[in-house]
């Protein structure tokens, strides 16, 4: 299987911007064997930014474009530092493409990076993906990596998507006010009632970032992608996820032409 795997800063990083150990030496355990048993695996990777902050002893996450360019810039350093060193503790070759919302809407360059993602692949490195966020600004960017994973998901015609994140996967009802609320398994379809679960933009729901979850799943699955959202506390559920159990929640992907 071809395996897109999105991870986030709260995945990555402590409140403090400093790396999680743990969690990321869990992620490129899980990832290398899966490779190991004959998988392609690409990672789309957030937290050159919060690495950044880290880095840099910064306070707090800044507001401005400048001091945020510049702690993409330090950070996405040490963010590769990192994986080469741990995915090189199971001898995986990992090769950076920073890319931005531009990139992917001209054809050519799209194609481009493509050609270079399959190249890649065949020689058995493992992709490291993030936005080009030192020279992407609003106009040029795409914004989120939610969405990222989910263009190159389709670009690269990957079989599967993963957005691991802080949260189980897409709940009945906020599960913050109500005791009830239980992960849905599987999405079938995208129906006004499942947006609705995302909630707007200021609910509780969506500071887990549901709403561009959603989004990133109706690019994955109408483009013929399974997407599965999960919890990147666990990255060892990776491994039930590849073999379709059911852990968060599996949005099915429409059959490709
Ligand atoms: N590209 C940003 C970073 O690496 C993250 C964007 C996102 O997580 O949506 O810090």
């Amino acid at each position: 299987m071809r395996i897109v795997v999105k991870v986030g800063t709260s995945t990555l990083a402590h409140g403090t911007g400093r790396l999680n150990i743990r969690q990321v030496e869990k992620l490129c355990k899980a990832l290398s064997d899966l490779k190991n048993a004959g998988h392609q695996v690409v990672l789309v990777s957030s937290g050159a930014i919060g690495m950044g902050v880290g880095k840099l002893s910064l306070n707090n996450r800044p507001a401005d474009m400048p001091t945020k360019q510049a702690a993409a810039a330090v950070g996405q350093c040490e963010l590769m530092y990192v994986y080469d060193k741990l995915f090189g503790e199971y001898n995986h070759v990992v090769a950076q493409i920073l890319l931005t919302g531009d990139d992917l809407e001209h054809e050519d360059r799209k194609h481009n990076f493509e050609n270079t993602v399959f190249r890649l692949l065949e020689l058995g490195a493992l992709p490291v993906i993030n936005e080009n966020d030192t020279i992407a600004t609003q106009e040029i960017a795409v914004g989120d990596n939610d969405t990222l994973g989910a263009i190159v998901a389709a670009s690269v015609r990957a079989d599967l998507l993963v957005v691991l994140s802080d949260i189980d996967g897409l709940y009945t009802a906020n599960p913050k006010a109500d005791p009830e609320a239980r992960v849905i398994p599987v999405v079938w379809e995208l129906t006004p009632e499942i947006w609705a679960l995302a909630g707007d933009k200021g609910s509780e729901l969506a500071t887990g970032g549901m709403v561009t979850k959603l989004r990133a799943a109706e690019i994955a699955t109408q483009s013929g992608v399974t997407m599965v959202i999960a919890n990147g506390r666990r990255p060892e559920n990776l491994y039930d996820i590849v073999d379709g159990r059911d852990v968060g929640t599996r949005f099915l992907g429409r059959n490709r032409a």
